[in-house]
């Protein structure tokens, strides 16, 4: 169901709260918190910039960190505000809480236009528990509630779920801003229907993490293609050998599901069909969860579809790069998530490149590319090809749940187009 955005509705001199996602990746420089990546603040600019227009009074809430209810100075959004205020070429005011006399009376005096933004919603742990009588402290000084936090919209919060809720129940506009809307309809409408040959591929670490996306697509793709570690428990599935390859035995029968539900339904469920290997030689040192480290040592391809007892598979070998690219240049559907390999590391980082690179060719070919959020657009903002493919969602755990076709408590809550 389509969800009403910010242009179905009149915000002229309306207090909007608005929700965005701005948990940014932050360090600490010379004893100040300096944001390190400015993306998630950027890409609320649209929506922003729209409800400045329109006039709107803007009291704007979000999220970083995980301070559990207490005031974790590290972990506050003033510098978010300098931030946006830098980005938007005008003031920002900032509130050291997010509800509060403070709060309602700043939001009393702002005029069309003016912004506010409130400090870490998470400070209070009433936040996540989505306590009612919290919301509704929040929603005093939202006349119309606006969802821009796709990456958080998998969570019932209060600021993502329960104002919306009072607002609503007063009669007041729940809307999406303009992010929402596009994750939601590159994610949602494009996938329900997509152009054919439908061609996704799908890595990272585990198969438990993604085995509900995979059913779902089983039911939509023309073809699979696996890569990561969660390509071993497939192969093991399948009666081959991985070595000492990242696996979830108790998921093998979950994969074996899988594999007989594509064949069922014709859907090309491809496997790595060589793999860079490597030797885990134990260090004698002890990680800080108390876990041996290993070093991955003499890297080297292996053309087999078996891997030796002794090695390890760090990610898919030349061949299987060519045989998907190949695939890839004849989609014009693709939905990309998850590295193919141990990206962080460069010598593991082929595959995850080669992928990216064909990813971004067949876009250019015509193909509609969606980027289902998480390391797949690390990897391409690292290659320097984020802005050559159609969209990259700002989800992670959000995209795989709607990718999944979970109703997301944060989209739920939001008006419906009639
Ligand atoms: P995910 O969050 O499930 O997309 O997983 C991403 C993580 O999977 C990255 O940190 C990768 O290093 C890891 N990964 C990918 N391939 C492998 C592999 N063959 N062995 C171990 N970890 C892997």
């Amino acid at each position: 169901m389509a969800k009403l955005t910010i242009h179905d509705i009149k915000t002229h001199g309306k207090r909007v709260f608005l929700r965005v996602d701005y948990n940014v990746p932050m360090e600490e420089k010379d004893g100040r918190m300096v944001i390190n990546d400015e993306t998630r603040i950027k890409e609320t600019l649209p929506t922003l910039e729209c409800l400045i227009e329109q006039g709107a009074k803007l009291v704007v809430a979000a999220h970083l960190g995980r301070p559990k209810g207490q005031r974790e100075p590290s972990m506050s959004l003033r510098p978010v505000a300098e931030k946006l205020a830098d980005l938007l070429g005008r003031p920002v005011a900032f509130v050291d809480d997010c509800i509060g006399e403070k709060v309602e009376k700043t939001a009393s005096i702002l005029r069309e236009g003016d912004i506010l933004l409130l400090e870490n919603v998470r400070y209070h742990a009433e936040e996540e528990a989505n306590d009612r009588g919290f919301a509704e402290k929040l929603a005093r000084v939202a006349d119309v509630y606006v969802n821009d936090a796709f990456g958080a919209a998998h969570r019932a919060h209060a600021s993502t779920e329960g104002v919306a809720r009072v607002v609503a129940a007063r009669g007041g506009p729940c809307v999406a801003g303009l992010l929402m809307e596009r994750e939601l309809k590159f994610l949602g409408d494009e996938l329900e229907s997509p152009a054919r040959p439908f061609v996704v591929v799908l890595g990272g670490a585990k198969v438990s993490d993604k085995i509900g996306v995979i059913d779902r697509l089983l039911d939509k793709a023309d073809a699979l293609l696996i890569g990561g570690a969660m390509a071993y428990t497939f192969k093991l599935a399948s009666g081959m050998k991985v070595g000492k390859s990242l696996v979830e035995a108790d998921k093998i029968d979950v994969a074996k599901a899988a594999l007989e539900k594509a064949a069922a339904r014709g859907v090309k469920f491809l496997l790595p069909l060589d793999n860079t290997v490597a030797t885990p030689v134990d260090t004698g040192r002890l990680n800080k969860k108390g876990k041996p480290v290993f070093e991955l040592k003499n890297p080297r391809t292996n053309a087999e579809k078996d891997i030796p007892d002794s090695e390890e598979g760090v990610d898919i070998g030349p061949a299987t790069s060519l045989a998907y690219a190949a695939e890839l240049r004849n989609a014009r559907t693709v939905l990309w998530n998850g590295p193919m390999g141990i990206f962080e590391d460069p010598r593991f980082a082929a595959g995850t490149s080669a992928v990216a690179k064909a990813v971004v060719e067949a876009t250019r070919a015509g193909a509609k590319s969606i980027i289902g959020g998480g390391d797949s657009v690390k990897a391409l903002n690292q290659a320097g090809l984020g802005d050559q493919v159609t969209f990259m969602s700002t989800g992670g755990g959000a995209s795989l749940e709607f990718l999944e076709g979970k109703h997301l408590p944060g989209v739920e809550a939001l008006g419906n187009r009639p």
